[in-house]
């Protein structure tokens, strides 16, 4: 249910109705647009049609939200929301550049790729410790001491790290030492662990599963904010299709659509979406214009040598190059990109 409040109200009366939600036992969300005061409730909505709440000074409308996503929902929120990790903003007319290597391998990799993404203009440095392979012979992650390596890297480069998590009993782990979550594709519809994210306080910035339509994205992301957590970011990483030149097929359009029905943001993964560093300029490139609130791509140092997606890894220098053109677009579209602290030492 959304409560639309008359314009310009006074404090006074914006407590009196979330104090009269919360007597009716529901938890009112408040948002204060430029030009609109609204408060969302959720809750059992027979209860809530019994009760007339129109009848309360101050509030001009009463809608029930149809769509079956309620907190993600632009309903909900009709502004976009800004999520923060040390500094770095993402949505909102921020763009947050999310690199580094798929897997963290060793420090002297991880410090040289973090480094060199952090120099280009990277504000957020991703690697993964627990990696969900395709194959159990593959190299599997390297757990707790991964988790140290990125959180050193983060500390001595001044950026703000995300690594996935893949099991509910990893959690408290990757809590200690990152200050983001990822929930990979595979895990997008793990709904104990979405759970349990969301009574994390942590940034997570959700995959789509490879076989998720955007709906199930937001109904994924309804999860894990229906327990607390309101610092989901969506990430469009392609879906499976015919194709077979490329990993997985970008599905552009899930950006404008998604921003069209949630305020969340979204970034773009064209690293895991073409699995092509041939094509992942121009899909991230294309994912700024199309509105994407940042990108997440995979870098390395040597390719060759990587232990996990060294095919799709753009070397430093391509990197960089991208990196120009994105704020060069950033600047046309009027959006901006946070730069990282300054450095440790
Ligand atoms: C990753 O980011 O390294 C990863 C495994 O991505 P996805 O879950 O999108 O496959
Ligand atoms: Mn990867």
């Amino acid at each position: 249910m959304i409560i639309v409040l008359k314009p310009q109200p006074t404090p006074d009366q914006i407590q009196h109705v979330l104090e009269r939600i919360e007597e009716l036992g529901f938890q009112p969300h408040l948002s204060q647009g430029v030009s609109r005061t609204i408060i969302g409730v959720i809750g059992d909505e027979r209860k809530l049609q019994a009760t007339p709440l129109q009848a309360i000074d101050g509030v001009e409308q009463v809608i029930p939200v149809l769509k079956p996503f309620k907190l993600a929902s632009r309903e909900f929120r009709p502004e976009p929301s800004v999520i923060e990790a040390k500094g770095i903003r993402i949505g909102g007319g921020h763009l947050g550049i999310i690199a580094g290597p798929c897997a963290i391998e060793c420090e002297e990799s991880l410090f040289g790729i973090a480094e060199a993404v952090r120099n280009a203009g990277a504000n957020i440095l991703r690697g993964g410790a627990f990696k969900p392979r395709t194959s159990p012979y593959s190299f599997q992650g390297m757990g707790e001491d991964g988790l140290k390596l990125l959180k050193a890297a983060g500390d001595r480069f001044g950026m703000p790290t995300i690594t996935e998590v893949m099991d509910p009993r990893q959690l408290d782990l990757v809590c200690d030492y990152a200050d983001m979550l990822q929930i990979g594709a595979r895990n997008m519809q793990n709904f104990d662990l979405l759970k349990e994210v969301g009574r994390t306080d942590k940034p997570v910035m959700l995959k789509r599963g490879m076989s998720a339509t955007v709906k199930d994205l937001l109904m994924s992301a309804e999860y894990i904010m229906s327990q607390g957590n309101h610092k989901v970011i969506l990430c469009e990483r392609g879906v499976r299709s015919f194709e077979d030149s490329t990993r997985n097929m970008m599905d552009l359009s899930a950006i404008p659509n998604a921003q069209g029905q949630s305020h969340l943001p979204i970034v773009a993964d064209p690293s895991h979406a073409t699995g092509r560093p041939d094509l992942i300029p121009a899909m991230a490139r294309a994912s700024v214009a199309a509105g994407a609130d940042g990108v997440h791509i995979e870098v390395h140092t040597c390719p060759e040598k990587a232990l996990s997606d060294g095919p799709q890894a753009l070397l430093p220098d391509q990197f960089a190059a991208l990196v120009d053109d994105l704020r060069r677009l950033a600047e046309v579209l009027g959006r901006t990109v946070d730069s990282c602290e300054s450095l440790a030492v």
